[in-house]
Protein backbone atom coordinates (compact mmCIF):
# COMPACT_ATOMS: atom_id res chain seq x y z
CA UNK A 1 0.00 0.00 0.00
CA UNK A 2 2.07 2.73 -1.27
CA UNK A 3 -0.55 5.27 -2.92
CA UNK A 4 0.01 8.76 -1.25
CA UNK A 5 -2.39 10.27 1.23
CA UNK A 6 -5.39 10.76 -0.65
CA UNK A 7 -6.82 14.10 1.76
CA UNK A 8 -6.59 17.47 0.71
CA UNK A 9 -3.96 19.13 4.18
CA UNK A 10 -0.88 21.18 4.01
CA UNK A 11 1.88 18.66 3.03
CA UNK A 12 3.52 19.67 -0.09
CA UNK A 13 2.24 16.09 -1.66
CA UNK A 14 -1.00 17.10 -0.80
CA UNK A 15 -1.35 20.47 -2.03
CA UNK A 16 0.47 19.24 -5.42
CA UNK A 17 -1.93 16.99 -5.80
CA UNK A 18 -4.82 19.17 -5.01
CA UNK A 19 -3.52 21.61 -7.62
CA UNK A 20 -2.96 19.41 -10.29
CA UNK A 21 -6.26 17.51 -9.93
CA UNK A 22 -7.81 21.02 -10.54
CA UNK A 23 -5.49 22.08 -13.11
CA UNK A 24 -6.75 18.92 -14.63
CA UNK A 25 -10.65 19.24 -14.24
CA UNK A 26 -10.43 23.01 -15.42
CA UNK A 27 -8.84 22.45 -18.55
CA UNK A 28 -11.42 20.15 -19.10
CA UNK A 29 -13.91 22.77 -18.60
CA UNK A 30 -11.87 25.35 -20.63
CA UNK A 31 -12.25 22.21 -23.70
CA UNK A 32 -15.63 21.18 -22.61
CA UNK A 33 -17.01 24.75 -23.15
CA UNK A 34 -15.73 24.90 -26.90
CA UNK A 35 -17.63 22.14 -28.20
CA UNK A 36 -20.14 23.54 -30.71
CA UNK A 37 -22.49 20.68 -30.09
CA UNK A 38 -25.30 21.65 -27.21
CA UNK A 39 -25.74 17.95 -26.71
CA UNK A 40 -23.83 15.36 -28.15
CA UNK A 41 -27.21 13.79 -28.74
CA UNK A 42 -26.74 9.99 -26.96
CA UNK A 43 -29.77 8.15 -26.01
CA UNK A 44 -31.21 7.03 -22.91
CA UNK A 45 -30.09 3.59 -23.70
CA UNK A 46 -26.64 4.51 -24.82
CA UNK A 47 -25.53 6.78 -21.93
CA UNK A 48 -26.93 3.29 -19.78
CA UNK A 49 -24.13 1.10 -22.06
CA UNK A 50 -21.52 3.16 -22.01
CA UNK A 51 -21.60 4.63 -18.68
CA UNK A 52 -19.37 2.09 -15.92
CA UNK A 53 -18.23 2.72 -12.66
CA UNK A 54 -14.96 1.71 -12.47
CA UNK A 55 -14.05 0.54 -8.82
CA UNK A 56 -11.12 -1.36 -8.45
CA UNK A 57 -9.40 -2.55 -5.87
CA UNK A 58 -6.13 -0.80 -6.10
CA UNK A 59 -7.96 2.94 -7.12
CA UNK A 60 -6.99 4.82 -10.65
CA UNK A 61 -5.49 7.86 -8.81
CA UNK A 62 -6.60 11.05 -9.39
CA UNK A 63 -5.57 11.12 -13.15
CA UNK A 64 -7.66 8.84 -14.48
CA UNK A 65 -10.47 9.18 -12.27
CA UNK A 66 -10.38 12.51 -13.71
CA UNK A 67 -9.83 11.59 -17.31
CA UNK A 68 -12.59 9.29 -17.36
CA UNK A 69 -15.25 11.92 -15.57
CA UNK A 70 -14.14 13.71 -18.55
CA UNK A 71 -15.18 10.89 -21.00
CA UNK A 72 -17.97 9.67 -19.27
CA UNK A 73 -19.77 12.69 -17.71
CA UNK A 74 -18.12 15.90 -19.26
CA UNK A 75 -18.77 14.46 -22.95
CA UNK A 76 -22.06 13.85 -22.65
CA UNK A 77 -23.32 17.12 -20.04
CA UNK A 78 -25.37 19.36 -21.72
CA UNK A 79 -23.93 22.88 -22.70
CA UNK A 80 -26.21 24.63 -20.17
CA UNK A 81 -23.80 28.60 -21.55
CA UNK A 82 -25.17 27.55 -25.26
CA UNK A 83 -27.50 29.75 -26.71
CA UNK A 84 -29.67 27.12 -27.93
CA UNK A 85 -30.32 25.85 -24.40
CA UNK A 86 -33.62 27.40 -23.48
CA UNK A 87 -35.57 24.59 -21.77
CA UNK A 88 -35.64 24.90 -17.76
CA UNK A 89 -35.10 27.77 -15.39
CA UNK A 90 -31.63 26.40 -15.66
CA UNK A 91 -28.71 29.03 -16.31
CA UNK A 92 -25.27 29.24 -17.40
CA UNK A 93 -23.42 30.42 -14.37
CA UNK A 94 -20.74 33.01 -13.33
CA UNK A 95 -17.34 32.74 -13.47
CA UNK A 96 -17.16 34.17 -10.10
CA UNK A 97 -19.92 31.72 -8.37
CA UNK A 98 -17.18 28.79 -9.53
CA UNK A 99 -14.41 30.50 -7.97
CA UNK A 100 -16.87 31.11 -4.84
CA UNK A 101 -17.00 27.14 -5.12
CA UNK A 102 -13.15 26.14 -5.26
CA UNK A 103 -13.37 28.30 -1.78
CA UNK A 104 -16.45 26.42 -0.75
CA UNK A 105 -15.46 23.14 -1.32
CA UNK A 106 -12.15 23.37 -0.43
CA UNK A 107 -12.90 24.93 2.78
CA UNK A 108 -15.88 22.17 3.52
CA UNK A 109 -17.62 24.35 6.06
CA UNK A 110 -20.74 22.94 7.71
CA UNK A 111 -23.37 25.61 8.61
CA UNK A 112 -24.91 23.61 11.54
CA UNK A 113 -22.80 25.48 13.96
CA UNK A 114 -20.53 28.33 14.56
CA UNK A 115 -17.72 26.29 15.37
CA UNK A 116 -17.82 24.28 11.98
CA UNK A 117 -18.16 27.91 10.16
CA UNK A 118 -17.18 30.71 11.76
CA UNK A 119 -17.11 33.15 8.99
CA UNK A 120 -19.24 31.87 7.00
CA UNK A 121 -21.84 32.12 9.67
CA UNK A 122 -21.94 35.64 10.51
CA UNK A 123 -21.16 36.27 5.85
CA UNK A 124 -24.57 34.17 5.70
CA UNK A 125 -26.03 36.21 8.33
CA UNK A 126 -25.06 39.69 6.71
CA UNK A 127 -26.56 38.42 3.37
CA UNK A 128 -29.66 37.52 5.10
CA UNK A 129 -30.02 40.77 6.52
CA UNK A 130 -29.06 42.55 3.54
CA UNK A 131 -31.59 40.47 1.73
CA UNK A 132 -34.57 41.62 4.30
CA UNK A 133 -34.02 44.77 3.32
CA UNK A 134 -33.74 44.13 -0.45
CA UNK A 135 -37.49 43.00 0.20
CA UNK A 136 -38.49 45.65 2.18
CA UNK A 137 -39.05 43.54 5.41
CA UNK A 138 -37.79 45.05 8.54
CA UNK A 139 -34.40 44.65 9.67
CA UNK A 140 -33.52 41.36 11.34
CA UNK A 141 -32.07 37.70 10.24
CA UNK A 142 -34.69 35.59 10.56
CA UNK A 143 -34.17 33.33 7.56
CA UNK A 144 -31.54 31.13 6.18
CA UNK A 145 -29.86 29.78 3.11
CA UNK A 146 -31.62 26.08 1.41
CA UNK A 147 -30.91 23.42 -1.29
CA UNK A 148 -33.56 25.25 -3.26
CA UNK A 149 -37.16 26.50 -3.98
CA UNK A 150 -38.71 23.50 -2.78
CA UNK A 151 -37.08 23.51 0.41
CA UNK A 152 -38.14 27.37 0.87
CA UNK A 153 -41.71 26.18 0.17
CA UNK A 154 -41.60 23.87 2.58
CA UNK A 155 -40.51 25.92 5.18
CA UNK A 156 -43.07 28.30 4.62
CA UNK A 157 -45.85 25.67 4.47
CA UNK A 158 -44.70 24.06 7.96
CA UNK A 159 -44.21 27.28 9.77
CA UNK A 160 -47.96 28.00 8.24
CA UNK A 161 -49.41 24.80 9.66
CA UNK A 162 -47.76 25.26 12.48
CA UNK A 163 -48.54 28.87 13.52
CA UNK A 164 -51.97 28.46 12.51
CA UNK A 165 -52.29 25.62 15.14
CA UNK A 166 -49.99 27.47 17.28
CA UNK A 167 -52.84 30.25 17.85
CA UNK A 168 -54.96 27.63 19.06
CA UNK A 169 -52.62 26.28 21.65
CA UNK A 170 -51.64 23.78 20.08
CA UNK A 171 -48.22 22.41 19.17
CA UNK A 172 -47.59 20.01 16.45
CA UNK A 173 -43.52 20.19 16.71
CA UNK A 174 -44.48 18.27 20.51
CA UNK A 175 -47.48 16.58 19.31
CA UNK A 176 -48.17 16.49 15.84
CA UNK A 177 -51.57 16.73 14.25
CA UNK A 178 -54.87 16.43 15.44
CA UNK A 179 -58.30 17.40 14.63
CA UNK A 180 -60.12 16.61 11.39
CA UNK A 181 -57.32 17.18 8.91
CA UNK A 182 -59.57 16.72 6.29
CA UNK A 183 -60.43 20.21 6.66
CA UNK A 184 -56.85 21.47 6.30
CA UNK A 185 -56.82 23.78 3.19
CA UNK A 186 -53.51 25.48 1.24
CA UNK A 187 -54.42 27.95 -1.68
CA UNK A 188 -52.37 28.15 -4.68
CA UNK A 189 -53.01 29.16 -8.00
CA UNK A 190 -53.36 26.30 -10.74
CA UNK A 191 -50.35 27.68 -12.24
CA UNK A 192 -48.25 27.13 -8.68
CA UNK A 193 -45.40 24.80 -8.32
CA UNK A 194 -46.09 21.40 -7.80
CA UNK A 195 -43.65 21.29 -4.84
CA UNK A 196 -46.43 23.15 -2.69
CA UNK A 197 -48.57 19.78 -3.87
CA UNK A 198 -45.28 17.47 -2.54
CA UNK A 199 -44.90 19.19 0.59
CA UNK A 200 -48.45 19.16 1.24
CA UNK A 201 -48.25 15.39 1.28
CA UNK A 202 -44.92 15.20 3.25
CA UNK A 203 -46.78 17.72 5.86
CA UNK A 204 -49.09 14.53 6.18
CA UNK A 205 -52.23 16.23 4.77
CA UNK A 206 -51.97 15.11 1.24
CA UNK A 207 -52.66 16.41 -2.22
CA UNK A 208 -56.73 16.99 -1.25
CA UNK A 209 -55.57 20.02 0.64
CA UNK A 210 -54.63 22.05 -2.19
CA UNK A 211 -57.24 24.10 -3.38
CA UNK A 212 -56.41 25.44 -6.79
CA UNK A 213 -57.55 28.73 -7.79
CA UNK A 214 -57.81 30.10 -11.18
CA UNK A 215 -55.91 32.33 -12.93
CA UNK A 216 -56.39 34.83 -15.34
CA UNK A 217 -55.50 35.38 -18.96
CA UNK A 218 -51.72 36.21 -17.88
CA UNK A 219 -51.46 33.15 -15.84
CA UNK A 220 -51.98 35.18 -12.33
CA UNK A 221 -54.06 33.93 -9.87
CA UNK A 222 -57.52 35.45 -10.44
CA UNK A 223 -59.16 37.70 -7.76
CA UNK A 224 -62.15 37.04 -7.73
CA UNK A 225 -61.70 33.39 -7.22
CA UNK A 226 -59.37 33.45 -4.89
CA UNK A 227 -61.92 35.54 -2.58
CA UNK A 228 -64.90 32.84 -3.77
CA UNK A 229 -62.37 30.20 -2.54
CA UNK A 230 -61.87 31.77 0.82
CA UNK A 231 -65.21 32.20 1.26
CA UNK A 232 -66.29 28.46 0.23
CA UNK A 233 -63.69 27.30 2.46
CA UNK A 234 -65.34 29.22 5.50
CA UNK A 235 -68.66 28.78 5.05
CA UNK A 236 -67.69 24.53 4.41
CA UNK A 237 -65.73 24.56 7.89
CA UNK A 238 -62.37 24.37 6.13
CA UNK A 239 -59.19 25.96 7.43
CA UNK A 240 -56.53 27.82 5.71
CA UNK A 241 -53.45 27.50 6.60
CA UNK A 242 -52.08 29.50 3.96
CA UNK A 243 -52.36 31.23 0.80
CA UNK A 244 -49.14 30.67 -1.82
CA UNK A 245 -49.03 33.23 -4.24
CA UNK A 246 -46.23 32.83 -7.19
CA UNK A 247 -43.77 35.62 -8.70
CA UNK A 248 -42.95 33.92 -11.61
CA UNK A 249 -44.50 31.03 -12.50
CA UNK A 250 -42.27 28.23 -13.77
CA UNK A 251 -43.36 28.69 -17.19
CA UNK A 252 -45.38 31.22 -18.16
CA UNK A 253 -43.15 33.38 -15.08
CA UNK A 254 -46.51 34.72 -14.10
CA UNK A 255 -46.46 37.26 -11.30
CA UNK A 256 -49.77 37.28 -8.88
CA UNK A 257 -50.87 40.42 -7.88
CA UNK A 258 -48.92 39.94 -4.17
CA UNK A 259 -50.34 43.30 -2.93
CA UNK A 260 -54.29 42.46 -3.08
CA UNK A 261 -53.53 39.02 -1.84
CA UNK A 262 -51.70 40.60 0.68
CA UNK A 263 -54.84 42.62 1.81
CA UNK A 264 -57.23 39.68 1.57
CA UNK A 265 -55.01 37.27 3.31
CA UNK A 266 -54.39 39.89 6.18
CA UNK A 267 -58.29 40.63 6.60
CA UNK A 268 -58.74 36.70 6.88
CA UNK A 269 -55.54 36.33 9.14
CA UNK A 270 -54.08 34.15 6.62
CA UNK A 271 -50.48 33.16 6.57
CA UNK A 272 -49.08 33.49 2.80
CA UNK A 273 -46.12 32.59 0.92
CA UNK A 274 -44.18 33.94 -1.84
CA UNK A 275 -42.54 31.46 -4.00
CA UNK A 276 -40.27 33.97 -5.42
CA UNK A 277 -37.93 31.28 -7.18
CA UNK A 278 -37.96 32.86 -10.10
CA UNK A 279 -39.37 36.16 -9.64
CA UNK A 280 -36.82 37.13 -6.91
CA UNK A 281 -34.13 38.11 -9.10
CA UNK A 282 -36.31 40.98 -9.95
CA UNK A 283 -35.11 42.11 -6.73
CA UNK A 284 -32.09 43.70 -8.62
CA UNK A 285 -33.27 44.36 -11.59
CA UNK A 286 -33.79 48.19 -12.70
CA UNK A 287 -36.39 48.44 -14.86
CA UNK A 288 -38.42 45.38 -13.33
CA UNK A 289 -38.44 45.57 -9.52
CA UNK A 290 -41.94 47.32 -9.27
CA UNK A 291 -43.22 44.03 -10.60
CA UNK A 292 -42.60 42.40 -7.41
CA UNK A 293 -44.55 45.58 -5.35
CA UNK A 294 -46.24 44.45 -2.26
CA UNK A 295 -43.75 41.62 -1.72
CA UNK A 296 -42.48 43.35 1.83
CA UNK A 297 -46.50 42.41 3.32
CA UNK A 298 -45.66 38.32 3.10
CA UNK A 299 -45.56 36.26 5.76
CA UNK A 300 -42.41 34.41 4.25
CA UNK A 301 -40.78 34.45 0.41
CA UNK A 302 -39.07 31.73 -1.18
CA UNK A 303 -36.22 32.82 -3.28
CA UNK A 304 -33.45 30.91 -5.79
CA UNK A 305 -29.94 31.68 -6.65
CA UNK A 306 -29.36 29.28 -9.17
CA UNK A 307 -31.92 30.72 -11.86
CA UNK A 308 -31.83 33.92 -12.50
CA UNK A 309 -29.02 35.29 -10.20
CA UNK A 310 -26.84 33.34 -12.17
CA UNK A 311 -25.87 30.52 -9.34
CA UNK A 312 -24.23 27.10 -9.90
CA UNK A 313 -26.62 24.86 -8.06
CA UNK A 314 -27.30 24.80 -5.24
CA UNK A 315 -28.22 28.10 -3.90
CA UNK A 316 -31.37 29.74 -2.35
CA UNK A 317 -32.80 30.97 0.29
CA UNK A 318 -35.73 31.52 2.92
CA UNK A 319 -36.90 34.57 4.73
CA UNK A 320 -39.54 34.91 7.52
CA UNK A 321 -40.65 38.36 8.46
CA UNK A 322 -41.43 37.86 12.18
CA UNK A 323 -38.33 36.14 13.66
CA UNK A 324 -40.85 34.79 16.34
CA UNK A 325 -42.25 32.59 14.02
CA UNK A 326 -38.61 30.45 13.98
CA UNK A 327 -39.78 29.23 17.75
CA UNK A 328 -41.96 26.69 16.19
CA UNK A 329 -38.97 24.66 14.90
CA UNK A 330 -36.82 25.49 17.04
CA UNK A 331 -34.48 22.60 18.37
CA UNK A 332 -31.97 22.42 20.94
CA UNK A 333 -29.09 19.76 20.35
CA UNK A 334 -26.64 19.72 22.95
CA UNK A 335 -23.80 19.14 20.67
CA UNK A 336 -24.43 21.98 18.06
CA UNK A 337 -26.38 25.06 19.41
CA UNK A 338 -26.65 24.08 23.53
CA UNK A 339 -28.69 26.65 25.42
CA UNK A 340 -25.28 27.69 27.16
CA UNK A 341 -24.10 28.80 23.35
CA UNK A 342 -26.85 30.94 22.61
CA UNK A 343 -26.93 32.38 25.73
CA UNK A 344 -23.84 33.41 25.23
CA UNK A 345 -24.97 34.83 21.71
CA UNK A 346 -23.35 32.63 19.48
CA UNK A 347 -25.20 32.51 16.17
CA UNK A 348 -26.02 28.29 14.86
CA UNK A 349 -27.53 28.53 11.84
CA UNK A 350 -29.05 24.57 12.77
CA UNK A 351 -31.98 25.96 14.18
CA UNK A 352 -33.27 27.99 11.34
CA UNK A 353 -32.60 25.22 8.95
CA UNK A 354 -34.42 21.87 7.70
CA UNK A 355 -30.71 20.96 6.95
CA UNK A 356 -28.16 20.17 9.48
CA UNK A 357 -24.78 19.84 7.47
CA UNK A 358 -25.16 21.78 4.90
CA UNK A 359 -23.01 23.79 2.75
CA UNK A 360 -21.91 27.41 2.23
CA UNK A 361 -23.58 28.62 -0.33
CA UNK A 362 -24.43 31.91 0.37
CA UNK A 363 -20.45 32.64 -0.05
CA UNK A 364 -21.98 32.86 -4.13
CA UNK A 365 -24.53 35.26 -4.17
CA UNK A 366 -22.27 37.17 -2.04
CA UNK A 367 -19.13 37.02 -4.28
CA UNK A 368 -21.29 37.46 -7.19
CA UNK A 369 -22.94 40.56 -5.91
CA UNK A 370 -19.54 42.39 -4.81
CA UNK A 371 -17.83 41.47 -7.97
CA UNK A 372 -20.55 42.66 -10.46
CA UNK A 373 -22.15 45.40 -8.65
CA UNK A 374 -25.70 46.54 -8.93
CA UNK A 375 -25.70 47.98 -12.43
CA UNK A 376 -24.18 44.80 -14.19
CA UNK A 377 -26.44 42.46 -11.80
CA UNK A 378 -29.22 44.34 -13.31
CA UNK A 379 -27.97 44.33 -16.76
CA UNK A 380 -27.85 40.47 -16.61
CA UNK A 381 -31.36 40.12 -15.08
CA UNK A 382 -33.29 42.42 -17.22
CA UNK A 383 -31.79 41.51 -20.25
CA UNK A 384 -33.42 37.87 -20.24
CA UNK A 385 -37.38 39.83 -19.63
CA UNK A 386 -36.27 42.39 -22.27
CA UNK A 387 -35.72 39.91 -24.64
CA UNK A 388 -38.41 37.93 -23.72
CA UNK A 389 -40.74 40.67 -25.20
CA UNK A 390 -38.94 41.54 -28.19
CA UNK A 391 -39.23 37.28 -28.81
CA UNK A 392 -42.59 37.26 -28.33
CA UNK A 393 -43.42 39.97 -31.17
CA UNK A 394 -41.58 38.06 -33.29
CA UNK A 395 -42.51 34.96 -32.93
CA UNK A 396 -46.23 36.88 -33.18
CA UNK A 397 -45.34 38.01 -36.32
CA UNK A 398 -44.55 34.20 -38.08
CA UNK A 399 -46.85 32.69 -40.25
CA UNK A 400 -46.13 29.12 -39.13
CA UNK A 401 -45.50 30.03 -35.22
CA UNK A 402 -48.36 30.94 -32.62
CA UNK A 403 -47.53 33.09 -29.28
CA UNK A 404 -49.02 31.29 -26.46
CA UNK A 405 -49.10 33.76 -24.18
CA UNK A 406 -47.92 37.27 -23.98
CA UNK A 407 -44.58 37.08 -21.65
CA UNK A 408 -44.14 38.66 -18.31
CA UNK A 409 -41.02 37.34 -17.24
CA UNK A 410 -37.72 35.93 -19.62
CA UNK A 411 -39.89 33.14 -20.82
CA UNK A 412 -41.70 32.65 -24.29
CA UNK A 413 -44.29 29.82 -24.75
CA UNK A 414 -45.49 29.38 -28.19
CA UNK A 415 -45.80 26.32 -30.61
CA UNK A 416 -45.85 25.69 -34.34
CA UNK A 417 -48.95 25.76 -36.13
CA UNK A 418 -48.98 26.65 -39.51
CA UNK A 419 -51.94 27.99 -41.44
CA UNK A 420 -52.02 24.25 -43.31
CA UNK A 421 -52.54 22.24 -40.06
CA UNK A 422 -55.16 24.77 -38.61
CA UNK A 423 -57.72 21.94 -39.60
CA UNK A 424 -55.90 19.58 -37.80
CA UNK A 425 -57.00 18.87 -34.40
CA UNK A 426 -55.32 20.00 -31.45
CA UNK A 427 -54.02 16.53 -30.37
CA UNK A 428 -52.35 16.27 -33.72
CA UNK A 429 -50.87 19.76 -32.98
CA UNK A 430 -49.92 18.80 -29.46
CA UNK A 431 -48.22 15.60 -30.79
CA UNK A 432 -45.98 17.17 -33.45
CA UNK A 433 -45.05 19.80 -31.31
CA UNK A 434 -43.59 17.48 -28.30
CA UNK A 435 -41.76 15.34 -31.20
CA UNK A 436 -39.84 19.14 -32.79
CA UNK A 437 -38.51 19.03 -28.67
CA UNK A 438 -37.85 15.51 -28.56
CA UNK A 439 -36.17 15.92 -32.51
CA UNK A 440 -34.27 19.14 -31.13
CA UNK A 441 -32.28 17.35 -28.17
CA UNK A 442 -31.65 14.32 -30.04
CA UNK A 443 -29.71 15.88 -33.02
CA UNK A 444 -28.24 18.28 -30.40
CA UNK A 445 -28.21 21.45 -31.50
CA UNK A 446 -30.82 22.30 -29.08
CA UNK A 447 -32.89 21.96 -25.80
CA UNK A 448 -36.81 23.76 -26.08
CA UNK A 449 -39.21 22.89 -23.35
CA UNK A 450 -42.38 21.02 -24.06
CA UNK A 451 -45.04 22.02 -21.63
CA UNK A 452 -49.01 22.54 -21.00
CA UNK A 453 -50.63 26.23 -21.19
CA UNK A 454 -54.19 25.61 -20.57
CA UNK A 455 -54.29 22.19 -21.65
CA UNK A 456 -52.16 23.72 -24.73
CA UNK A 457 -48.97 21.76 -25.20
CA UNK A 458 -46.68 24.31 -26.41
CA UNK A 459 -43.34 25.00 -26.73
CA UNK A 460 -40.77 26.74 -24.17
CA UNK A 461 -37.97 28.69 -24.31
CA UNK A 462 -36.15 30.21 -21.13
CA UNK A 463 -34.22 33.12 -22.27
CA UNK A 464 -31.82 33.69 -18.77
CA UNK A 465 -28.56 33.71 -20.81
CA UNK A 466 -27.57 37.34 -20.76
CA UNK A 467 -24.97 36.32 -23.93
CA UNK A 468 -28.02 35.28 -25.60
CA UNK A 469 -29.04 37.82 -28.74
CA UNK A 470 -32.60 38.05 -30.38
CA UNK A 471 -30.63 37.30 -33.61
CA UNK A 472 -29.55 33.45 -31.91
CA UNK A 473 -32.88 33.41 -30.81
CA UNK A 474 -34.51 33.90 -34.82
CA UNK A 475 -32.05 30.68 -35.92
CA UNK A 476 -33.26 28.91 -33.11
CA UNK A 477 -37.01 29.63 -34.20
CA UNK A 478 -36.13 28.77 -37.94
CA UNK A 479 -34.56 25.58 -36.59
CA UNK A 480 -37.46 24.77 -35.64
CA UNK A 481 -39.34 25.37 -38.00
CA UNK A 482 -37.04 23.07 -40.23
CA UNK A 483 -36.96 20.73 -37.76
CA UNK A 484 -41.22 20.79 -38.02
CA UNK A 485 -41.19 20.36 -42.14
CA UNK A 486 -38.75 17.36 -41.76
CA UNK A 487 -41.06 15.63 -39.60
CA UNK A 488 -44.07 16.45 -41.11
CA UNK A 489 -42.78 15.49 -44.55
CA UNK A 490 -41.51 11.94 -42.83
C1 LIG B 1 -37.76 26.16 -9.71
C2 LIG B 1 -38.97 26.47 -8.92
C3 LIG B 1 -39.20 25.85 -7.69
C4 LIG B 1 -38.35 24.72 -7.19
O1 LIG B 1 -37.13 25.18 -6.80
P1 LIG B 1 -35.87 24.20 -6.70
O2 LIG B 1 -34.76 25.13 -6.45
O3 LIG B 1 -35.80 23.50 -8.02
O4 LIG B 1 -36.14 23.27 -5.58
C5 LIG B 1 -40.28 26.26 -6.95
N1 LIG B 1 -41.11 27.22 -7.41
C6 LIG B 1 -40.93 27.81 -8.59
C7 LIG B 1 -41.89 28.86 -9.04
C8 LIG B 1 -39.85 27.45 -9.39
O5 LIG B 1 -39.69 28.01 -10.60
Amino acid sequence: MSRSNPILAASAQSTEAYQQAIAQSSAAVVQWLQQPEMYQGKSVAELREHIKLNFTAQGLGNQAAIERAIEYFLQDSLSVHHPQCVAHLHCPSLVISQAAEVLINATNQSMDSWDQSPSATIIELKLIEWLRTQVGYPAGDAGVFTSGGTQSNLMGLMLARDAFFARQGHSVQQDGLVGNLKKLKVLCSENAHFSVQKNMALMGLGYQSVTRVKTDQYARMDLHDLAEKVAQAEANGEQILAIVATAGTTDAGAIDPLRAIAELAAKHQIWLHVDAAWGSALLLSEQYRHYLDGIELVDSITLDFHKQFFQTISCGAFLLKDARHYELMRYQAAYLNSEFDEAQGVPNLVSKSLQTTRRFDALKLWMGLEALGQKQYAEIIDHGVTLAQQVAQYVAEQPSLELVMQPQLASVLFRYRPAQLAGNGDAAIALLNQKIGDALLESGRANVGVTEHNGVTCLKMTLLNPTVTLDDIKRLLSLVETTAEQLLSA
